[in-house]
């Protein structure tokens, strides 16, 4: 059974403390998860060990790092590699999230690169893809983000590629409070397995989790995940309110 995933993305907020706060209010709500379930915490880096350390052995809960480098180390100040986290057993790391290659630079190229980092280091990429508002009104956001997979993934094995985790999520939707419809997500989600089936055939087409990502809220999330393609959520801004996540992680289906 494909794997069902509630991942939160702190992004640069809170402090130390709201964060073993807020880790403490979700970690102690009994949320059912089943065998398939899993919420991932991606975390600002200097918090990962806090809450590894916090999540204990409960199953179903992991740590992601939000980035790392694209090289395995050397004179990069400021920078975090692959390695490093792998080192501190860090199970999963977020690659390419559209404030990172706004922001950073980080094009499908060093994508394809902090992809191979990861799994060279057994870290799970969190693999997010998404096409900005212009391209939704020109009509040409199929053609995008199958670019973007094409560019940064599809030069994987499929014996690889069937192990890691794609995030879609609209640039238009992030942080804006405005929500794809769950036709847009579905169509879209439907889209992108059919374009890995055509590449790897269905078997590992339909083992990759695929979660959406846009102002995913309490009051939204289990409408999204009904939907037949979508595997559960990158939560921003709800991820930070402890009623509002645990009421999106039990929204998995
Ligand atoms: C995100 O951080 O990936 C995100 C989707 O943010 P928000 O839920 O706040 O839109």
């Amino acid at each position: 059974m494909r794997k069902q995933i509630a991942a939160a993305n702190w992004k640069m907020n809170l402090s130390y403390q709201q964060g073993e706060e807020l880790l403490k209010e979700i970690l102690d709500t009994d949320l059912g998860l089943k065998d398939n379930q899993e919420v991932l915490f991606a975390v600002p880096f200097p918090y990962l060990l806090m809450t590894k350390k916090m999540i204990g052995d409960r199953r179903g809960f992991s740590v992601a790092a939000q980035n790392c480098h694209h090289e395995k180390s050397g004179a990069y100040t400021g920078e975090v590699s692959a390695p490093m986290l792998a080192s501190m057993q860090v199970n999963y790391c977020l690659v390419g999230h559209s404030e990172r290659r706004e922001y950073n630079n980080e094009t499908n190229q060093t994508l394809a690169l902090k992809v191979d980092q990861c799994i060279e280091n057994s870290i799970i990429p969190v693999f997010c893809c998404g096409e900005p508002l212009s391209v939704r009104e020109a009509g040409t956001q199929n053609e995008f983000v199958s670019t973007q997979l094409r560019e940064s993934l599809f030069h994987l094995g499929p014996d690889i590629i069937s192990t890691i985790v794609i995030a879609y999520e609209p640039i238009w939707a992030i942080g804006t409070g405005k929500t794809a419809s769950t036709g847009q997500v579905q169509e879209m989600h439907a889209y992108l397995r059919a374009v890995i089936e055509d590449q790897y055939g269905k078997e590992t087409a339909q083992e990759i989790p695929l979660l959406y990502g846009g102002s995913v809220k309490a009051g939204n999330a289990t409408e999204l995940f009904l939907n037949p393609d979508v595997d559960g959520g990158l939560v921003g801004g709800a991820s930070l309110i402890a009623v509002d996540f645990t009421t999106i992680i039990r929204a998995m289906k």
